[in-house]
């Protein structure tokens, strides 16, 4: 199978971080900005770094866009570009096509254009910050929709020594423990009868509400 192709868009700090892992994780990233002093920035991480407004379609295929797999639009502040950059994009046929966005209006436009997928860095980052400060044992909380969310939290003072049936987290809070992770190593069908240690991090699904109840519950 031929390897996928990447291309970032927009590479400010959240872009090229982007840019910077797909590189060390061995995939080609083509990176493309239409400042040539980020562009410059980024010569060294990714497989290629050029100097284009992706608003300018024939720019973009002139750059052979079309033939890329995962396209993501970083571009923050210019709304307007980062929506016209992803109607072009769409227009191509890009298969993924992953934007950033600056707000919910700007997320709800481009959802509506075609985006695939469409990520609020600071909104998600904020609410994560949110869940670990009023919950220390939770060290990291995923958005899978409007209503539902995934959370890792550490076992507790009140959960280590017990069993997922003395537990009972799915009667008493309707949620679900999906995987338990324990030295490193990731159990994805945790045995009900099995106690909990210290230091196990429980990988918990349900709705937003129900976790909150948990992670408050539970903390105390
Ligand atoms: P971050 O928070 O990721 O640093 P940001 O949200 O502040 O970024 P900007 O700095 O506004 O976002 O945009 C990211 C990058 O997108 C910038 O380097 C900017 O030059 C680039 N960019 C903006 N418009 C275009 C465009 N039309 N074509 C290509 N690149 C663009």
């Amino acid at each position: 199978m031929a390897r996928r192709q990447y291309a970032v868009i927009g590479i400010g700090r959240f872009g090229s971080s982007i840019a910077k892992t797909l590189s060390e994780m061995g995939f080609d990233v083509l990176a493309i900005d239409s400042d040539e002093h980020r562009v410059q920035e980024v010569s060294h991480i990714a497989t290629q770094a050029v100097v284009a407004d992706s608003t300018d379609e024939e720019a973009l295929r002139a750059l052979g866009l079309r033939n890329f797999d995962v396209v993501v639009v970083a571009i923050g502040e210019d709304i307007q570009a980062s929506i016209l950059t992803t109607l072009i994009l769409k227009e191509m046929e890009i298969p993924m096509i992953l934007v950033k966005a600056q707000n919910e209006l700007h997320g709800k436009v481009v959802q509506r254009i075609g985006a695939d997928k469409v990520i609020f860095p600071e909104r998600d980052m904020g609410v994560r910050v949110a869940h670990h400060l009023t919950s220390p044992n939770v060290l990291d909380y995923i958005e899978l929709s409007n209503d539902y969310s995934i959370v890792e939290m550490r076992a507790t003072d009140s959960m280590v020594g017990h069993n997922l049936i003395e537990l009972n987290i799915r009667a008493r809070y309707s949620c679900n423990v999906m995987a338990i992770k324990r030295n490193n190593h990731m159990n994805i069908a945790p045995a009900p009868e099995e106690r909990l240690k210290a230091e196990d991090v429980l990988v918990i699904v349900g709705q937003k509400h129900d976790l909150i109840k948990m992670e408050m519950d539970l903390e105390n």
